[in-house]
């Protein structure tokens, strides 16, 4: 079995106020803000900046007994998990499992940009929530050009 990750894809930071902690990220360090969305499953909000790999992901919840708010409430403002790009989002997780790192999701759920996507517990991965995720298939080599439908 072969488990090939292709890199970082993302890595989110939750906050206490989007809108307030945007400019930082945009207009100090200068990233471009691709996207704000709502995600109503997770009752958060997120802003993405930049495209392809490498993303920056800010998330606030937009109630207060979500998962992420609890995580807010209990540890405060910070990284909230790393997610890491995998070609076979299956064997990832079967691999992992062998590893002994419990999951959260027992099956791929959809995420954001028709992906599907798997949570690790962080105490599997040494303290970090980590996130699976397989974008849906595009060209090789693409990158910048992911947009959600
Ligand atoms: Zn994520």
């Amino acid at each position: 079995m072969t488990v090939r990750a292709k890199g970082l894809d993302h890595v989110a930071i939750v906050v206490r106020d989007l809108e307030e902690s945007i400019p930082l990220w945009r207009d100090a360090l200068g990233l471009e803000l691709s996207e704000v969305e709502e995600v109503p499953e997770q009752q958060v909000k997120t802003a993405i900046f930049g495209h392809g790999m490498g993303r920056v992901e800010l998330i606030c919840p937009t109630t207060p007994d979500s998962g992420v708010a609890k995580f807010l409430a209990s540890r405060g403002e910070g990284l909230h998990h790393v997610c890491i790009e995998v070609e076979d989002i299956e064997s990832a997780m079967d691999s992992l499992r062998k590893a002994g790192a419990p999951l959260i999701d027992r099956e791929p759920r959809s995420g954001a940009g028709g992906a599907r996507v798997a949570f690790v517990h962080p105490r599997g991965m040494r303290g970090v929530l980590t996130e699976l995720r397989q974008g849906p298939s595009e060209p090789a080599g693409v990158s910048g050009s992911r947009r959600r439908p």
